[in-house]
């Protein structure tokens, strides 16, 4: 568990909560909205460890007191953590808050609520939350997590405070790898290039699925550069089986068409994600035209949010791949001799 002045890439952000604490300045609810894996979750859970530690220093939490170590191994009497159960936030989970809000903290200090995709609330979820939010007890402070806020209602959000999470620069996630883990300058810049901005994703790369997964993308571009019809069904549906691996896949699919583009284009290798995969890439790059590989980017890119959006996984890596497939759709124009 991070502390506030350990989180990386977010340095606006943290100040401005740091100082909230510092001066006594809560707000009752906050919304941390931004893309999954950028930080969101990591610093919600260090703010409310400083929100709720006995003697934080400089607005961050001290990690020695009871109250820390109480939220660190997840059994602080007044820090409750709500996911949704199942699909969706239902009503039950929220009248659960509202009966706890309703009391004193167990330990005389604040009570904060942390909701995880707080997007997923049913209606009924957010009229509850809506009535704790208009008239909140003191002391008492939600933060709310969504990588979808465009679909929590105005009434949430106009009674939120909130704060973009953006993508870490690339910069910055390699030296917070070098940092963190200790990982030589290649490969930091390699797991950077490939996380899209996610401190999160790059060090579950850094724990040694990256090789992997990358393979997986690589295979599945080669092989639906040949599919026709049938294979390119048959591997949406083995494939749709797991949801969060696709989302992945399909990221990781992308930065795989965009360096043999940019092989295409510009035949330098230092501008490549995957420069130790140069040779695979340069082949690669004489089975494709420049206009295929940017509409197939495109087109990943739109599905990939159709997915996120919880579309059927099944249809809609269909479409995809019947749209990528070169045997239906003649990508193998310039494969020379
Ligand atoms: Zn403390």
């Amino acid at each position: 568990m991070l502390f506030m002045r350990e989180i990386a890439g977010h340095g606006q952000i943290v100040r401005t909560l740091l100082n909230a604490v510092l001066n006594e300045r809560v707000a009752h609810a906050y919304l941390f909205a931004g893309p999954e894996g950028v930080g969101k979750a990591t610093t919600a859970l260090a703010f409310a460890r400083a929100l709720l530690c006995a003697r934080p220093a400089a607005g961050d939490a001290c990690g020695e007191c009871r109250e820390c170590r109480q939220v660190e191994h997840a059994n602080h009497p007044d820090f409750n953590y709500v996911r949704p159960g199942g699909s969706s936030i239902k009503i039950e989970q929220v009248r659960e808050i509202q009966r706890k809000v309703t009391f004193c903290s167990y330990q005389g200090g604040r009570k904060v609520y942390l909701i995880e995709q707080a997007e997923t609330m049913t209606a009924e979820a957010v009229n509850c939350l809506l009535k704790t939010l208009e008239e909140p007890p003191g002391g008492t402070v939600f933060i709310m997590l969504s990588a979808f806020p465009q679909a929590l209602p105005p009434t949430i959000l106009s009674r939120c405070q909130q704060y973009i999470f953006k993508p870490i620069p690339g910069h910055e996630l390699t030296s917070s790898l070098i940092k963190l883990r200790g990982l030589a300058r290649e490969e930091a810049r390699l797991l950077a290039a490939f996380s899209g901005g996610s401190m999160g994703k790059a060090l579950a790369y850094a724990t040694g699925s990256f090789q992997k997964e990358r393979a997986a993308a690589s295979g599945l571009a080669a092989a639906l550069r040949e599919a026709g019809v049938l294979e390119a069904l048959e591997m949406a549906e083995k494939l749709s089986k797991a949801r969060e691996n696709i989302l992945n896949l399909l990221e990781m699919l992308i930065c795989w068409y965009r360096d043999i583009l940019i092989w295409r284009e510009t035949g330098e290798e230092r501008l490549l994600f995957s420069p130790d995969q140069v040779a695979t890439v340069k082949r690669e790059a004489g089975h494709y035209e420049t206009g295929r590989l940017v509409e197939a980017i495109e087109t990943i890119e739109e599905i990939k949010n159709k997915i996120y959006g919880n579309a059927n996984t099944r249809l809609a890596l269909e479409a995809l791949f019947l749209r990528l497939a070169g045997g239906i759709n003649g990508a193998r124009t310039d494969r020379g001799g």
